[in-house]
């Protein structure tokens, strides 16, 4: 099940960590800063399992979860570390095992790289990106995956746990592979993907009320936004086949969007026809945040990491800047121009 090629030496397949679980252990699962569908589906279906194993189990989540995400089962009993400090850093040190759950750099939970960095017990990891840290004792990780709630699957088929898969498990693993997947359309979606799905449905699981949690329960105010956002703000740039758009903290403000609420609208640019790559950057707190996205051959993963301190996959990823918001625009055009002649080429071979 271990891929090698992108295994980390050091670290030791994930089934190994298996004879440690024939215990009862007091368990941490965590995810990455602002988790998406994927990192709470991945940690709560892992939660349910482990529990249903006679494990005591605890999700910490480093901060706090966006409101669509919340009909999941138990996310109500995650805790939110930089709500709850104190407590989180004790549960973390009487635990013996923590699974990491869809990132695989300590760095990507901000607020609790350091209690992570400092953890005395076993580290495991399942993910999905590239690029994994050394960090890790037990783990697993394949880019090929649609999803890291695929993963948490295919860990419990390995377990030879199939049959104690539950509606609720199955829920949260649907979620998470659905949206990572843009609903079953974007490349890493395999026939095992689909096969999963079944299996699921077989487990009780009903897709649509899933779908509808997610994607059609926004406020009034994001609906207003999207269409500001695409009227107003998308820059074209037809000789890169590139799509800007950039909001500023005033226009968040203004429309009293929280970091949930901007999530996908990266993806709308794509639909046009000659545009191949997307970037949504907008102002927060401390930094201007960026997602990339793309279709087809171009790596917009490479594009992150070369030019913006970020990573993901090779055709969504995400990064930061610590320049202004006018300083990373000219930047991120600079890089436009410098690469126009990889996303002709990209264009073409999408065709
Ligand atoms: P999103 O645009 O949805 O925030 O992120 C898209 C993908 O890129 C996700 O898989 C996410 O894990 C990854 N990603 C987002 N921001 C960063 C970052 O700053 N560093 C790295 N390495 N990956 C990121
Ligand atoms: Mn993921």
């Amino acid at each position: 099940m271990n891929n090698p090629s992108t295994l980390h030496s050091s670290m030791k397949p994930i089934e190994e960590i298996l004879p440690l679980l024939a215990h009862p252990r007091k368990i941490v699962i965590t995810h990455h800063y602002n988790p998406d569908a994927d990192a709470l589906g991945s940690t709560l279906a892992l939660y349910h399992y482990l529990t249903v194993k006679g494990h005591s189990c605890t999700v910490i989540s480093p901060n706090s979860m966006p409101d669509f995400l919340l009909w999941m089962p138990d996310a109500d009993k995650v805790m939110i570390y930089d709500q709850q400090i104190a407590q989180s850093n004790e549960v973390i040190k009487e635990s013996e095992i923590l699974f990491c759950l869809d990132f695989n750099q300590v760095s990507r939970t901000k607020v609790m790289t350091q209690v992570l960095n400092d953890y005395a017990g076993i580290k495991v990891m399942i993910d999905h990106h590239l690029f994994p840290d050394v960090t890790f004792d037990y783990g697993i990780s394949i880019p090929e995956k649609s999803s890291t709630c695929e993963m948490v699957y295919d860990f419990i088929n390995a377990s030879g746990d199939n049959q104690l898969i539950t509606k609720m498990m199955a829920q949260c693993i649907y979620a998470g592979t659905m949206t990572d997947t843009g609903s079953f359309k974007f490349s890493c979606t395999s026939s095992e993907t689909h096969r999963m799905v079944a299996d699921l449905m077989d487990k009780g699981l009903v897709p649509a009320p899933v779908h509808q949690a997610v994607f059609d329960n926004y406020q009034e105010n994001r609906l207003r936004f999207l269409g500001y956002v695409l009227s107003e703000k998308m820059m074209i740039f037809p000789n890169q086949h590139t799509a800007l758009i950039a909001i500023s903290r005033e226009e968040l403000n203004r429309y009293k969007i929280n970091t949930g609420d901007s999530e996908g609208i990266v993806n709308f640019p794509l639909s046009i026809k000659n545009i191949i790559f997307s970037i949504f950057i907008s102002e927060r707190e401390s930094e201007i945040r960026m997602s990339f996205r793309s279709k087809g051959n171009l790596d917009v993963n490479e594009f992150a990491r070369k030019y913006f301190n970020g990573g993901g996959h090779a055709n969504a990823a995400g990064g930061k800047s610590d320049d202004s918001l006018s300083e990373t625009i000219e930047k991120i055009k600079n890089a436009l121009n410098e690469n126009e002649s990889l996303f002709k080429t990209c264009y073409q071979e999408s065709l």
